[in-house]
């Protein structure tokens, strides 16, 4: 067998998924496959490459082992409920065990219409399948959990949006695509069966530390809720909006999961919002940690069904553990960012003086990579290039009088020469090569994947991609592309 799956989501009860059949695309070619992530899988790249593992990819060829389903969940989009929403452009070919022993779903992404596509089409034009492709992997080169891209496909086919478009299949790993909204979905169908089923998948499969815990449902909203605090303060730490934290795109593995309208920050903003329908700045870049834990509130009263304490003991208890929603979070936001600014010790001022480090840069529209990026350069004693980044020098000038009362002048720099990245997936970039590829170019985007693939090391190959945006350059809005 080309892909050893072992499928276990697939042996759920029927009402967790519908049995469906991935779209055929005949004229389909084969963009790129991720030969490491393949080696991971334990696929063979070089079958995966050949026309068998290709049609694979395109959905022309159902693997020896595949038990292709369509999962259902629900969801709160952008604080309104929706009841039934379920991969309505998604087909989980099944799961399989990595090098390291952990079970990784195979889906694929744009694969036609399935029981839950309501009014759409299920396929996905090429571009949000090379966004995707792009961004995830960066995201794991930059050491934050994410879901995978193993290959995309364009499928020669068009898909009708506002004009046709190009069309695209991606194929993507994650650890799982259980969300808080699969958790509402049986939740308010008052379905503590089917509840009780997923949250000991969940727990076997994400949490295994917690097995055999007579009670584990607050434990497990623990341990979701400190992947959660700690993904959010990655993210911000690399400048990242996600852009549509709905609870159907918050997984409980704990990975950043359906990179649709998100972006990495260019100039700092707060407030940064880039998704074109988010117009109350709900997701905005600072808003992220609130609605994380707002969220998880949402998926806490998922679990209340299931815990054996009466009433009102049980609220109690799960607010207990969303109390610890705010110390884990400051507590990660906290150490990365003072490892990004080379600090070796925190103090009660830590917070403080990163809330007026981010001021220097909102206040004179500095690059947020390039920021972090070259005071690494200057904790070399190279300043040069990070006064470049800002047109009044006087606030710079003061900041760094107390940046080196901070570090003593020995910031730790080899911490933040491995958390300031000179390359992240800048929007800019992803609409060039996006652009490109619709005129059957895929040269931008390979190169692009390369370049991110080891975002820490400056590398003279790539300084164009390393330049921050001229303002005429930079995109302020990023379509949810569906
Ligand atoms: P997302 O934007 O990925 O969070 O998707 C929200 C919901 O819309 C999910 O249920 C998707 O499966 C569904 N959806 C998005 N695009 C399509 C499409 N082109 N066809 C069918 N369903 C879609
Ligand atoms: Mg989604």
């Amino acid at each position: 067998m080309a892909i050893r799956f072992d499928n276990t989501y697939a042996q759920m009860p029927d009402r967790f998924f519908e049995r469906v059949r991935p779209a055929r695309h005949p004229s389909a070619q084969l963009l790129r496959i991720n030969t490491p992530l393949a080696i991971e899988l334990g696929i063979d790249p070089a079958w995966l490459e050949s026309e068998t593992g290709a049609a694979v990819l395109a959905g022309n060829n159902i693997p020896d082992g595949a038990d292709p389903i369509a999962q259902a969940y629900a969801g709160h989009q952008f604080g309104g409920w929706v009841p039934q929403l379920g991969d309505g452009r998604a087909v989980l070919l099944g799961e399989l065990i990595d090098h390291e022993g952990q079970r990784r779903d195979l889906q694929l992404k744009g694969a036609g219409r399935t029981p839950w596509s309501r009014g759409g089409d299920g396929k996905s034009p090429l571009g949000p399948v090379l966004r995707e492709y792009v961004v995830s992997e960066a995201m794991a080169a930059l050491g934050v959990p994410a879901t995978r891209a193993l290959g995309a496909v364009a499928t020669g086919e068009e898909v009708q949006r506002e004009e046709p478009r190009p069309g695209g299949v991606l194929a993507r790993v994650a650890a799982s695509h259980i969300r808080v909204g699969t958790f509402q979905y049986f939740h308010a169908r008052d379905d503590r069966e089917a509840l009780r089923l997923l949250g000991e998948h969940v727990i076997a499969r994400h949490y295994p530390e917690l097995l055999g815990q007579e009670d584990p449902w607050m434990a497990l909203l623990g341990a979701v809720l400190k992947r959660q605090a700690s993904l959010v303060a990655k993210w911000m730490q690399l400048g990242f909006v996600h852009g549509v934290m709905n609870t159907d795109n918050m997984a409980v593995s704990g990975e950043t999961i359906d990179f649709g309208p998100c972006a990495f920050l260019d100039t700092f903003s707060f407030g940064k919002v880039f998704s074109s329908i988010d117009r109350g700045g709900r997701y905005a870049w600072d808003q992220q940690p609130l609605i994380a834990h707002w969220n998880l509130v949402r998926f806490a009263e998922t679990l209340l069904p299931l815990v054996d304490l009466a009433e009102g003991e049980k609220v109690e208890a799960a607010e207990d553990v969303l109390a610890g929603f705010e110390d884990h979070f400051q507590e990660e936001y906290y150490r990365g960012f003072a490892d990004k600014l080379g600090l070796r010790v925190l103090g009660s001022d830590t917070g403080p003086w990163i809330r007026s480090t981010l001021e220097l840069l909102e206040n004179g529209h500095v690059d947020f990579t390039r920021f972090f990026a070259c005071l690494g350069d200057a904790a070399r004693g190279q300043e040069s290039s990070l006064r470049s980044g800002f047109r009044d020098q006087d606030p710079l000038n003061s900041w760094l009088v107390e940046w080196h009362a901070l570090t003593e002048s020995q910031p730790d720099v080899e911490i933040m020469r491995t958390r300031n990245p000179w390359r992240i997936p800048r929007n800019h970039r992803i609409e060039e090569l996006i652009t490109a590829a619709e005129s059957d170019d895929y040269a931008p985007f390979h190169r692009f994947v390369d370049a991110l693939a080891h975002p820490f090391e400056k590398d003279s190959r790539f300084a164009d991609l390393e330049a921050a945006p001229r303002p005429e350059e930079c995109i302020d809005e990023t379509f949810c592309g569906t």
